[in-house]
């Protein structure tokens, strides 16, 4: 049997079926921008591995860190231990972190990290002995992982919650947000969360929202006064406000983290993907003094989580080296580049019959389509152009690592623009 007939016969992927799988293409390596296929085919990459490769694969500085830290220790256990990477890691992300926030958690996914979230949120006033806040109140299409907590903040449709219905906590949905991020603002757009809100913020913990780029949920970009007037509304009835910063940190959407378009404070912050550059898997979820104080009042007096793999050492020391990278700046004059490049480049796909949107932030491009796209005939058509782009339901789209030249953005571009006239 080869490689890619024993995958298909015995190895999950992501959201595919174990029966029927789309076809999945072998990487031998990957350097710079590039994926290289074991049939010696060369891809640019328009995914950075879903938000994670910001610097580009293969890494000098990231590969030292990584090989610096094996011959050292890859792992000792976090209870009643720590050590430096973890230590550098956590002052770099409290030197970059929007204002307030005080103290870390260190996680192993993404998911895991909305789960420690939303934990702290709920542990929080129940220490206060107010366990009747135990709801979460959150956007439709929104994303926040995997996991069941996770899952049940995430869009109810796409989340697909009536598979799990019976066993996924029932939750509140906002509307999602309707002003986009580079039109005016419509005092209207902020109306059905505050309903809500005003309504049940008895019951509410916490408000959770990825700040200005709902992901994975539908890829909206939205308006700044929304996360504003969020914010404000948290602060008027007395609830946390969660930001998953876990595709949108570092950079990305042209600020440090989205919420700084819009100068605002979450009280917990989660950050994962492009916190190891995409080398290992690593988040954290940040908390201001306040959260932290509340939990930790009363009984059980502790914070309840606590991961094997908490604080990894390899996985801290690449965090390490690929936060010192976002702290050199270059992603400054970098994603303001690729933004204005993807503006002018996917522009044109809004005339094609099969295209219902287009929208670019930093350095996120969309294509919206007006129908689901073949994934498996599309994909195909964009490794025979020499580019990895996997698109998902009507949406064909790119968020390139950081360090693309200009003549291989116009590679992506130009592939998308042909799969989709
Ligand atoms: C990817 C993602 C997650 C989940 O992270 P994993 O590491 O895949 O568990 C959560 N929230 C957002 C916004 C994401 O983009």
């Amino acid at each position: 049997m080869n490689n890619i007939e024993f995958d298909k016969q015995h190895i999950w992927h992501p959201y595919t079926s174990a029966l029927n799988p789309l076809p999945c293409y072998e990487v031998e390596s990957a350097s710079g921008v590039m994926l290289k296929l074991a049939d010696g085919r060369e891809l640019v990459d328009g995914m950075s591995s879903w938000w994670a490769a910001v610097h580009g694969y293969n890494h000098p500085v990231l590969n030292d860190a990584a090989k610096n830290q094996i011959d050292k220790m890859s792992h000792v256990m976090f209870g009643g231990i720590t050590h430096q990477p973890a230590i550098t890691l956590c002052k770099q992300l409290l030197d970059i972190a929007p204002s307030g926030l005080e103290r870390v958690f260190l996680a192993d996914s993404g998911s895991v990290s909305v789960e420690v979230a939303m934990k702290m949120a709920l542990q929080y006033w129940a220490c206060q002995g107010n366990s009747a806040k135990h709801k979460f109140v959150t956007l439709r299409n929104g994303y926040h992982g995997d996991t069941f907590n996770a899952m049940s903040v995430c869009d109810p449709v796409n989340g697909m919650h009536s598979l799990f219905n019976k066993v996924l906590p029932h939750q509140l949905f906002a509307p999602a947000p309707q002003t986009r991020f580079d039109q005016v603002w419509n005092e209207d757009d902020i109306a059905p969360l505050e309903d809500l809100i005003s309504q049940h913020h008895n019951d509410i913990a916490a408000l959770i929202l990825e700040p200005i780029v709902q992901g994975a949920g539908g890829m909206r970009m939205y308006h700044k006064e929304y996360l504003r007037r969020a914010r404000q509304l948290c602060d008027d009835y007395q609830i946390l406000l969660i930001c998953d910063e876990i595709a949108t940190g570092f950079g990305r959407t042209g600020k440090l983290f989205a919420c700084d378009h819009a100068q605002i404070s979450p009280d917990i912050l989660c950050l994962g993907k492009a916190l190891t550059g995409g080398y290992l898997t690593l988040a954290a979820t940040l908390c201001t003094e306040d959260v932290a104080v509340g939990v930790c009042q009363g009984e059980p007096g502790v914070f309840m989580h606590g991961p094997t793999y908490m604080g990894n050492p390899l996985a801290c020391a690449v965090a390490s080296a690929s936060v010192g990278l976002i702290q050199q700046g270059q992603w400054q004059q970098q994603v303001p580049a690729i933004e204005q490049q993807l503006k002018v480049e996917l522009a044109p796909c809004l005339s094609l019959p099969a295209v219902a949107d287009v929208r670019v932030l930093g350095a996120i491009g969309v294509v919206e389509c007006r129908a689901a796209v073949d994934v498996a005939s599309i994909q195909k058509r964009f490794v025979e152009s020499g580019v990895w782009i996997r698109p998902f339901g009507k949406l064909v789209y790119i968020m390139p690592p950081y360090v693309i030249t200009s003549e291989q953005l116009t590679q992506l571009t130009d592939a998308i623009y042909r799969a989709l006239a």
